[in-house]
């Protein structure tokens, strides 16, 4: 579900035509409908109802403080993967015991501000981080708690670069190095050993790759007699972009529950894109309409692979519409930003209604590793944040402006 729809040929966000807002604030820019990702909160907490988890949303698909404090405030913890984004959990006012932080390469200054905050726990992700954060409790006289993030080995059935539960991935300790850790316990005596983690990967439309990681997590919890507090199953549950078809959160949850219910531990789940991902649009202009003699048409806009790089790093599909419908004739167009590249655009082949200069087109379903993977690639300031709520439109991030690209670099003087 998604409050993207169009009335009379206009693209509306909730009650708002998207439109009028272009015409308001300068493109490009990225549209978050409130009732949305709200929306998609309460389904996965409503599916998981019997087994009440701790929902943690992944900071990393979309870190905006407004974003993260709404969903806060709902109820939400914060899965975290760096000093920044713990920074920001914390001034969203999320509290510390809702906090998990993953990552394979944690510093020992960000162990330690995560310790001294007092986080639920530090997902860990090999043995050498282990020591390390044993080794910075003790000099802090603190006990922080840990979850070993297990790498089960399974398929995820998506984008390589977004696999991250194969034997090949960085992430996460192999079962025989867990069970060793879980036998030797008494060698990190200065962290409580309460969890276990596991996370196979995102925008996965199945259910089976779950079970199948779930099923082996409670294996070996079964077989080398471990108990935990704590089951963290990571996010990956995965949306429609337009040509899949992903699952319900009752889906995920009527195949997940049976494999849970009753075993001692509380859950935890920690989505992201399933979250935020169609609850956002990149908002551009066609700035030209190229055309070749080889009869290719191209549509320039005013974004690029800074703003939006999903296209051009995993080949993603994003759905592309005019913001307003007017023509009926169609044409094939790649929709490409103005970048000195050419893996720099937003959608291929598209058949669209024919693209005048100065309309706007919404990029679709942007909401998750959006903005949040924007750069300033070709010194361009990234784009305003906007939120659709009730009716009102509001900035949730000023785009940024040309001084704030020069904002941190010096000028040396003496370089003539
Ligand atoms: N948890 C961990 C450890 C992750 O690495 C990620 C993303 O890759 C997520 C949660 C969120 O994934 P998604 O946005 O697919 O739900």
């Amino acid at each position: 579900m998604n409050d993207f729809t169009y009335k009379d040929n206009a693209l509306y966000c909730e009650n708002v035509p998207v439109k009028a807002i272009a015409d308001k604030f300068p493109t490009p820019f990225y549209l978050y409908s409130y009732a949305t990702f709200m929306d998609h909160f309460r389904k996965i907490k409503k599916a998981f109802e019997a087994v009440d988890p701790l929902i943690c949303f992944s900071m990393k698909s979309n870190s905006n403080l407004s974003i993260a404090r709404a969903l806060v405030r709902e109820g939400a913890g914060l899965d975290i993967v760096s000093g920044g984004e713990l920074f920001k959990a914390l001034k969203v006012g999320c509290p510390a015991d809702r906090i998990v932080y993953a990552s394979v390469g944690k510093t020992e200054a960000e162990i330690e501000s995560a310790i001294r905050s007092n986080i639920l726990f530090f997902n860990v992700e090999s043995v050498p981080e282990l020591i390390m954060i044993d080794t910075v409790s003790r000099r802090l006289k603190e006990k922080p708690r840990v979850a070993l993030r297990v790498n089960p080995d399974v398929s995820a059935d998506t984008h390589e670069y977004i696999t991250t539960g194969k034997k090949e991935n960085k992430f996460g300790i192999d079962f025989t190095t867990a069970e060793d850790i879980f036998d030797n316990e008494n060698k990190y005596s200065n962290v409580s050993l309460e969890g276990i983690h596991v996370h196979i990967g995102s925008q996965i439309t199945d259910t089976e790759p779950f079970v199948k990681a779930i099923s082996k997590v409670i294996e070996f919890l079964e077989k080398s007699a471990v108990s935990v507090k704590w089951l963290n199953i990571g996010g990956g549950f995965g949306i429609t972009y337009g040509q899949e078809k992903a699952k319900t959160a009752e889906e995920f949850a009527s195949r997940i529950i049976p494999l849970v219910k009753g075993k001692g531990f509380r859950l935890i789940l920690e989505p992201g894109r399933f979250i935020i991902g169609n609850a956002g649009i990149l908002v551009a202009k066609v700035l030209y309409i190229k055309t070749t003699s080889g009869g290719k048409r191209f549509a320039i806009v005013n974004a690029g692979m800074n703003d939006l790089i999903r296209p051009s790093l995993y080949d993603a599909y994003h759905e592309i519409t005019p913001v307003v419908k007017l023509r009926s004739e169609t044409h094939m167009y790649d929709i490409v930003g103005p970048i000195c590249e050419s893996g720099d655009f937003l959608g291929k082949n598209r058949e669209l209604p024919e693209l005048v200069e100065d309309e706007y087109l919404a990029v679709m379903s942007t909401g998750a590793y959006g903005f949040a993977m924007a750069s300033n690639y070709n010194s361009r300031p990234r784009p305003a944040e906007l939120l659709v709520k009730n009716g009102r439109v509001r900035v949730i991030r000023r785009a940024e402006t040309y001084k704030d690209l020069i904002s941190c670099e010096k000028m040396l003087k003496e370089l003539k």
